[in-house]
């Protein structure tokens, strides 16, 4: 695969993240007009609200663009995505015959406000990187004890909440919690000390399974429509003392700001990878028919305010143990019901060397190893005034899948009890 030309002439460009062989989906804004929906082209948005209005695109009899959510083309299935993705190939290629109507429907990504791209129904995050599993592990644990003797036979998660999932450029108010530190006799509340992010990808569910039916790998893989990137906030102090014996609860209920892009799985099909080699056979149910993760590079750099951005890591999505397919059939393994708008956070994505770790618990070794920022400054976690990016590509032969970014400002944590 070769960049696709476009007559739109910013996506023609091997830096831009929005090529013709990209059309991610997202929701858009004019000076606070009604967001509706719109495709990434190059340095512009195609309007599809207006491309429908003008019957250049129709999917169904009542509209599905004149909206501030996917959700009902998600819903329509994936014989609907690859005509939808087909017709605006066509309409945006070069030579297309409409382009001088087309020309009208496209909007500059400079001026625009971008929304949540999607109704949310419910979050699930995961547990599948091994390195950060195994990092991770080690400093709450031991070495002896890293890995839970389940960890190399399940995708391990935990529901979260679909309330608190804002898109790139929310502001993040840094949690009150309850913790213990290890010296102390009772706990005390107040703002967390050890506030992180967590480098994450999020598939995003099209499709559903009645309640009581489970779904194959390959059924799986089919339903998920497209991908987005994850930053799943995340309070070490809370979680340390309030993880057992149910898993994190407060620590990653606050925040999880996702890029506003959808990025779809048709657009990732050249850049297929298998998941790695295993130490224990899987059970049939989680076998893989073919190559089910993505060969995506991502990276987050922090900014104190004011101050430019440093890259603190780089990693690859590559990394995981377990693909987002696998990590959705085993959800509904039990029977439990997956709808369109459910959300599968990866897991951090840490890689095995120091510098491909995906999160600052990592990357401090637990606080005990600042990181020093290009501008001199030291970090063992977020503090007030922080600005997180993560950045997110596939890179093709001249062009690359971009997902734009995934930004998130910490502000401080309010007065409480007042
Ligand atoms: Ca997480």
């Amino acid at each position: 695969m070769t960049l696709l030309r476009s007559w739109v002439d910013s996506a023609n460009s091997a830096k831009t993240p929005f090529p013709l062989n990209n059309l991610p989906y997202g929701v858009f804004s004019i000076d606070g007009d009604d967001p509706r929906c719109g495709v990434a082209i190059g340095d512009m948005i195609l309007d599809m609200a207006a491309l429908e209005q003008a019957e250049l695109v129709q999917l169904d009899e009542e509209p599905s663009f004149d909206l501030p959510f996917w959700n009902d083309v998600m819903e329509l299935g994936p014989t609907v995505w690859n005509e939808l993705r087909n017709t605006l190939t066509t309409l945006l290629s070069e030579g297309c015959k409409h382009q001088d109507t087309l020309r009208q429907f496209l909007v500059p990504q400079a001026i625009v406000e971008m929304h949540m791209p999607l109704i949310i129904s419910e979050f699930t995050d995961f547990y599948s990187s091994k390195h950060h599993a195994q990092n991770v592990g080690t400093m709450f644990r031991g070495p002896e004890n890293a890995l839970p003797p389940n960890w190399l036979h399940i995708p391990i998660g935990y529901n979260g909440r679909a309330s608190s999932v804002v898109v790139s450029g929310t502001k993040i108010t840094r949690p009150n919690g309850q913790t213990k530190a290890a010296d102390a006799d009772m706990p005390s509340f107040g703002p967390c000390q050890r506030l992180d992010l967590e480098l994450e990808i999020g598939a995003i569910v099209g499709g559903s399974n009645p309640l009581g039916q489970p779904i194959t790998v390959a059924q799986a893989d089919e339903m998920i429509f497209g991908y987005v990137l994850l930053n799943d906030w995340s309070a070490r102090d809370i979680q340390a003392w309030e993880y057992q014996p149910l898993g994190p609860f407060q620590a990653k209920a606050f925040a999880t700001t996702i890029s506003p892009w959808i990025v779809t799985q048709a657009a990732l099909e050249p850049f297929r990878t298998s998941t790695p080699d295993r130490e224990n056979d899987l059970l049939p149910y989680l076998a893989e028919p073919k190559p089910m993760l993505f060969d995506i590079d991502l990276s987050a750099s922090i900014a104190p305010a004011g101050k430019s951005a440093t890259t603190i890591t780089r990693t690859n999505y590559n990394q995981m143990y377990y693909s987002a397919a696998q990590q959705l059939t085993h959800h509904a393994s039990s029977g439990c019901a997956m709808q369109a708008g459910d959300l599968i956070g990866s897991g951090t994505i840490s890689g095995p060397e120091k510098h491909e770790r995906g999160s600052l618990l990592e990357l401090s070794w637990g606080g005990k190893e600042p990181i020093t920022l290009d501008t001199g400054e030291t970090r063992t976690f977020i503090e007030d005034g922080d600005t997180l990016t993560l950045h997110g590509a596939a890179q093709g032969e001249g062009y690359q899948i971009g997902f734009g970014t995934c930004i998130g400002t910490i502000v401080p944590a309010p007065k409480f009890p007042a």
